[in-house]
């Protein structure tokens, strides 16, 4: 997306990532940036924020371990390259931190968004965490890697080592492997409509699945006490459905518990606002870094 002088999305495409390693990426940008540009010329982009997968260094603008995109642990230094190309300050921001400053810029245009989580489940499950207006990377960058905590411990082992963790039973693989469909269905629709038709192993399948959603809102809500838990990634694009199931499990959790039910972790539960928001939060980071004085103004106004 292109931001204009008032941080509203003046442009947007679409474009595949090519997935073939560091050229891939660059040649994607290129062609995302050529078909946004439609003619202007480039000293009119003052910067450029980018959101990729993996292990980002943002200080250096090097990522590594983006294994979708056919980076390994070899860091390779894409703010560098596309500055050398463009000509123009490149910020690079892994991308579920990216889609949680997205999701922050555009709540805050309803509401006072101070501290945010973004909880993405996608390929794998991460959180995204937001604390007076600015990301919480952490001491080594794993504010909110909650995907690697283990909860189920029934398993299945995890890549990482550990037996149960959420990623295992909660991302969108996890649920496409539990629920498979043909090629062109989306898992997760699949299974809330099974669910909604009465379907009695899609109904306990679909509880089991927001039971494990409800304690990882929990984990993130006793360890950052944020105003909001945005749920993000493919798996909430089934939308009401997903919000309506997480919002019984974390109903049947709080009534167990006086302490649960008064930490109201329903009530801090959002649905990720739609469109490019992935995008967007790399553009607001990118303001963020180059143009502090407009970030301010940015929070001044919301
Ligand atoms: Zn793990």
């Amino acid at each position: 997306v292109a931001l204009g002088p008032d941080d509203d999305v003046v442009a947007a495409s679409r474009v595949a990532t090519d997935s073939t390693g560091p050229q891939g990426i660059l040649d994607s940008v290129r062609h995302a940036l050529v078909q946004l540009s439609d003619g202007r010329p480039p000293d009119e982009i003052a910067a450029i924020g980018v959101g990729v997968p993996g292990l980002v260094d943002v200080d250096h603008g090097v990522v590594s371990h983006a294994v979708n995109l056919g980076i390994g642990d070899r860091p390779f230094p894409i703010a560098r390259s596309l500055t050398d190309d463009l000509g123009v300050p490149v910020f690079v921001e892994n991308d579920v931190n990216a889609a949680s400053l997205g999701a922050a810029w555009r709540l805050a245009e309803d509401q006072a968004v101070d501290d945010l989580a973004y909880l993405s489940l996608g390929t794998g499950v991460a959180a995204g965490i937001v604390l007076n207006g600015e990301l919480h990377r952490g001491r080594r960058g794993a504010a909110g890697e909650i995907g690697h905590f283990p909860v189920a411990p029934e398993g299945p082992r995890c890549e990482c080592g550990l037996v149960g963790c959420l990623e295992v039973v909660l991302s969108g693989s996890a649920l496409a492997r539990n629920w498979p469909t043909g090629p062109d269905t989306s898992s997760t629709e699949a299974l809330f409509e099974a669910a909604d038709r009465g379907d009695p192993a899609a109904i306990e399948y679909r509880d089991r699945y927001a039971g494990y959603l409800a304690h990882a809102v929990h984990l993130i809500a006793v360890t950052y006490d944020v105003d909001l838990i945005v749920l993000g990634g493919g798996v909430a694009q089934v939308g009401e459905p997903l919000e309506k199931a997480a919002g019984l499990a974390l109903s049947q959790l709080a009534a167990q518990s006086p302490f649960v039910d008064a930490l109201d972790l329903e009530g801090r539960l959002r649905l990720t606002p739609t469109g490019p928001i992935g995008a967007i939060g790399a553009g607001v980071a990118a303001i963020h870094r180059f143009d502090p004085a407009r970030e301010a103004r940015r929070y001044q106004r919301a």
